[in-house]
């Protein structure tokens, strides 16, 4: 089927196909507690529209039975279903009778509309609302591999785009759906009762504008794709000169530039103008289809009225009022019918939608539950990685990893970019599962405790300190939010954080975080800090936590972690070798594996990577050594050419 094909490229293709019957999913697992709301919308929608055919009806009766006088007004369709003593005698009673039906059914009709929006537009936003809040909590509990670059764009869409597209159908592709099948039941059956044989005449253009919208919609649809990619194109060309633009003005390249903006603008010119010409031809054409039909049906009509005898294989009588309502109403169903393609246009793209929600919900985590699980309990907090083996994808990135750190011991991890020591660190975390050998917190394995036990027990500072939007304050007790102000004040003096925080404008309550105030990496890192110390967690990693700041805040910085990492379980990785030197084992790590390991002095005695980094870094030797050199310089060429294949 059509109207997909703005799905090409798709990282989550293999999940939408596996999902079967998204839409009978979506109604059944979401749509049943709003049960209520829908059925009063269609309810209130059937009559709205019933009530909507009423005054072409009255008028044509009125025509007939009350200013012509050539029929009688019981026995004019629909009054024939009510009781004779009902209906009004004399000709200024039916008048008004007339008048009052027909203001009665603007009244009423408006009533009912209101109704029926009140109903669909509340299934909508519940189910939206209810599929948003349920996919960001199933995206957030996927494994760390979701979270790559590439794919955090994808889980954006399919949280705003796809949802919305969701609360499109649900509210205007199913108002407009239920319009049109009451519209041509109704307005059908009316015809059929007041006269068969012209009914069929009249009815005649409905199948072939179906067939005609479908068509249309299923040509331009590629074209809309074609414009939603180039206007793609043009908004990065336009982003990516907007943030280069100190680089174009220095290499004067301007001109060069306009051609290349103007290059992807005419293509949007171009894409557009072809879609713009297709969908200009479509309602003029539609009218045409729509005029034929109105016309032939004018023709025998009239001729049907107005001769004595009915025109060609036509019998029986038709009078001028009946003849009008015909006219009225064959005038009524071309607009809802030019809809027919867009329902179904609407109803495949919420399919693919839904199809791409439930396929992100039902992705298996990685991370094997074990049922027996145990809360992880520390005591001493020593740490064992028993012959560990990793790799994100086949490839194995850590090898052979292993070694024992005692409780409240300081492990380094040292070496060059890549080697692997975050990775290392991550698998304490349990972002991953390792592939071989294991990892035991005082001894418990850590893919025999729960998740949140292990988490609980490992307090984490990065290199990239990341705010929240929020108060100082809730930054702080991010994680721990029983805390008491003295604490949260307590744990922020504890990383040399509160006189800072303390000449912010608002103190502990000023706003920090994207859209907040701007605090320097140094100031972030130490409100990260403090949350750690807040959370008191029984083992400390840190990653580069001093990677971002001068010399005088990492001063700072290092006070307040080896306060924190005093008795304290801690893994630390670093690149200056100052901060480790003190640790109890530092572990060098070359392409994942242990190269080195031992005290700072035993290393420095050693003379291998770790005494030569140290000299380079302290000052006390210029170079590496050049076998050193050429390692670092195979291990950089082999960058690009991974990061062109992980594209
Ligand atoms: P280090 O911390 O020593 O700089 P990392 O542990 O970050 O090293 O990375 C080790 C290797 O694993 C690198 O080659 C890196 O490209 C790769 N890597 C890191 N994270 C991922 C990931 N999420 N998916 C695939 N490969 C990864």
């Amino acid at each position: 089927m059509s109207g997909v094909d703005w799905e090409d490229d798709d990282p989550f293709e293999e999940q939408r196909d596996r999902v079967e019957n998204p839409m009978k999913r979506l109604f059944r697992e979401y749509g049943r507690p709003y049960t209520f709301h829908a059925t009063v919308g269609v309810v209130a929608s059937v009559f709205a529209r019933l009530l909507d055919l009423l005054p072409p009806l009255m008028l044509g009766i009125a025509i007939d039975a009350v200013f012509r006088r050539d029929a009688a007004f019981s026995e004019q369709i629909p009054l024939v279903l009510l009781p004779d003593a009902w209906l009004p005698m004399t000709q200024t009673a039916q008048f008004w009778f007339v008048i009052a039906a027909i203001a009665g059914a603007f009244l009423l009709g408006a009533g009912f509309h209101w109704i029926r929006n009140w109903g669909f537009n509340a299934f909508a936003q519940h189910i939206q609302h209810d599929v948003r809040s349920d996919t960001y909590d199933r995206m957030q509990r996927l494994n760390m591999e979701f979270f790559s670059d590439k794919q955090t764009g994808e889980m954006m869409s399919i949280l705003s785009n796809d949802v919305n597209r969701l609360e499109r159908f649900l509210n205007d592709g199913m108002n407009s759906l239920f319009r049109l099948s009451v519209m041509v039941a109704g307005i059908g059956g009316l015809l059929f009762w007041i006269n068969p044989q012209l009914a069929l005449v009249a009815l005649l253009p409905v199948p072939i504008i179906a067939g005609f919208t479908y068509l249309f919609i299923r040509t331009i649809q590629p074209k809309y794709a074609a414009v939603r990619s180039t206007v793609g194109k043009l908004n990065s060309r336009l982003e990516n000169n907007l943030g280069g633009i100190q680089v174009i003005k220095s290499s004067n390249t301007e001109g060069y530039e306009s051609d290349r903006v103007d290059d992807v603008s005419m293509d949007y010119f171009d894409a557009n103008w072809d879609a713009i010409g297709t969908r200009i031809k479509f309602f003029p054409a539609l009218r045409t289809l729509a005029g034929i039909g109105f016309v032939i049906t004018f023709v025998i009509g009239g001729l049907w009225v107005f001769q004595p005898t009915p025109p060609g294989p036509f019998t029986g009588d038709l009078s001028v009022g009946m003849f009008v309502v015909f006219i009225l109403y064959t005038q009524r169903f071309i607009w809802p019918m030019a809809q027919f393609g867009q329902i179904i246009n609407m109803y495949q793209r919420a399919r693919a939608s839904s199809a791409r929600i439930f396929g992100l919900m039902d992705e298996p985590s990685k991370l094997e539950r074990d049922p027996n699980a145990t809360e992880l309990v520390v005591g001493e907090g020593a740490v064992v990685y028993d012959d560990v083996t990793f790799g994100y994808d086949d490839e194995s990135i850590i090898e052979g990893i292993d070694f024992a750190v005692d409780g409240g011991e300081t492990l380094a991890l040292v070496g060059p970019t890549g080697a692997g020591k975050s990775t290392v660190l991550k698998l304490l975390l349990r972002m991953y599962d390792v592939d071989e050998g294991s990892i035991r917190i005082d001894g418990q394995g850590v893919s025999e405790v729960t998740l949140p036990s292990l988490r609980r027990s490992i307090g984490y500072v990065g290199q990239s300190s990341y705010l929240f939007y929020g108060t100082v304050r809730e930054n702080i007790a991010y994680g721990t939010f029983d805390a008491t102000d003295a604490e949260i004040r307590e744990a922020a003096r504890a990383a040399e954080a509160d006189e800072f925080i303390e000449n912010l404008p608002d103190g502990y309550e000023t706003m920090v975080g994207e859209r907040g105030v701007k605090l320097s990496g140094g100031q972030r890192q130490r409100i990260t800090i403090a949350r750690a110390v807040l959370k008191d967690p029984d083992i400390l990693v840190l990653d580069e936590a001093t990677s971002d700041v001068d010399t005088e805040t990492e001063m700072l910085i290092q006070r307040s972690l080896d306060r924190l990492t005093t008795d304290r379980t801690t893994f630390a990785i670093a690149h200056r070798l100052s901060t480790i030197r003190d640790a109890d084992t530092i572990l060098v790590l070359e392409d994942g594996k242990i190269v080195e390991r031992g005290t700072h002095g035993e290393l420095l005695e050693n003379g291998g990577l770790y005494a030569h980094l140290w000299g380079v870094q302290a000052g006390e030797i210029d170079e590496l050594p050049q076998e050193f050199i050429e390692r670092a310089q195979e291990r950089t060429a082999r960058v690009p050419d991974e990061a062109e294949t992980d594209d």
